[in-house]
């Protein structure tokens, strides 16, 4: 039977999962270097409450005239998504578009197309290495022993591909190995904030955006976005700077970047409780500016065995790139089982 590990617990790796479900006989792995599922799509907990959650990286998801309606129809019949209700000030409202949020929180929407892999799902397995040895995938993580696969997909941001050790080096070859490096992508930090039940935020929006400040671009009372006011679970908060202010401050002090995120907040809502806790997240790769250039979403870096990336990097920052490039790297796959 052959063995297919998918890496990247993200959105693209998580449809990709599902989509190759029951397509041939293969075993299907999925490893991620983090300690759960969603990566850019990911929902933080509250360190004093579980139940306290807020979407750190991706807000809503966009169905746009063009998209691919029975994705969305499913989520929407399962409620993992929902129409989005709440009133998002300075939100560009496109012609024949619809926003959804999820409810349980953004990483639902991944974790929903892991379980419908029915992939072996692994957590902390940082991909270090990948080698050709006896005609398959060595894939060697920080953690744990190098296992063997027949065909190995990468979903994460390009550039880390490209740190990517081992044979896969001298197998990308000089004209994609251009085409990678020419990718790019914003920088931005995104702030959690979880508050104590019962604490009021007294504003009269769900999100907004913020257009003359030059450290935050978005802030948003995460629970009322989601529709989610429950009087047993504290509110929640998330704010994500602009990218020039991510870019300025991407290698400085943490606790630092935090402090002055916090105290620009605090400028534009002053009427905001303070916080029981609070989490920095960093998202050096955040959204694509520049795709990788002539793809179809997925790049074969060798074809016996199989080894192939894709991932927004391919196509672009939502949820439409993600299924379209997962739907492009599961049809390579099956071609080639
Ligand atoms: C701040 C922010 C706001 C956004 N807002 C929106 C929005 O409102 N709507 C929208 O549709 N999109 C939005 N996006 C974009 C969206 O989140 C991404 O397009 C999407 O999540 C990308 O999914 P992916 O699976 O391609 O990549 P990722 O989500 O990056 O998944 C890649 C996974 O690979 C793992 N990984 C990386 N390297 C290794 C390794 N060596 N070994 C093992 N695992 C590894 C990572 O941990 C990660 O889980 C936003 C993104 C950010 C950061």
């Amino acid at each position: 039977m052959a063995r297919v590990l998918v890496v990247g617990a993200g959105l693209t790796g998580g449809a990709c999962a599902a989509l190759l479900r029951g397509a041939t006989r293969e075993r299907l792995c999925v490893w991620d270097k983090a300690r759960g599922a969603g990566g850019r799509m990911s929902t933080s907990r509250s360190a004093r409450d579980a139940a306290c959650t807020a979407d750190l990286g991706a807000q809503y998801v966009s169905r746009r005239a063009e998209s691919r309606g029975s994705f969305y129809e499913e989520l929407l019949s399962h409620g993992i998504l929902e129409p989005l209700s709440a009133r998002i000030e300075g939100l560009v409202e496109k012609e024949g578009s619809c926003d959804y949020v999820a409810p349980q929180g953004i990483s639902s929407v991944v974790k929903y197309y892991l379980r419908q892999s029915g992939a072996d799902v692994f957590y902390e397995r940082h991909v270090t290495h990948i080698s050709l040895r006896d005609g398959k995938w060595e894939v060697s993580s920080k953690m744990g022993s190098p296992e063997l696969f027949d065909v190995v997909i990468l979903t994460m941001p390009v550039p880390q591909i490209l740190q990517l050790q081992g044979d896969i080096i001298n197998i990308i070859n000089e004209r994609q190995k251009q085409q990678l490096e020419s990718a790019s992508y914003s920088s931005r930090y995104a702030l959690g904030l979880f508050y104590e039940v019962g604490a009021r935020i007294d504003v009269p929006w769900a999100a907004k955006y913020i257009t003359d400040n030059p450290c935050i671009r978005f802030i948003s009372i995460d629970n009322k976005k989601r529709n989610v006011e429950s009087p047993e679970i504290g509110p929640s908060v998330v704010v994500h700077t602009t990218v020039t202010f991510g870019i300025e401050h991407l290698d400085s002090d943490p606790a630092e970047v935090q402090e002055l995120i916090l105290s620009h907040l605090e400028n534009l809502v002053p009427s905001l409780p303070k916080a029981a806790s609070v989490k920095c997240q960093k998202w050096r790769y955040s959204q694509v500016t520049k795709a990788v250039p002539n793809c179809s979403g997925q790049m074969i870096l060798h074809s016996q065995p199989l080894l192939i990336c894709g991932g927004d990097g391919f196509t672009c920052s939502n949820f439409d790139g993600c299924i379209e490039s997962a739907m492009s790297l599961a049809e390579t796959v099956r071609s080639h089982l």
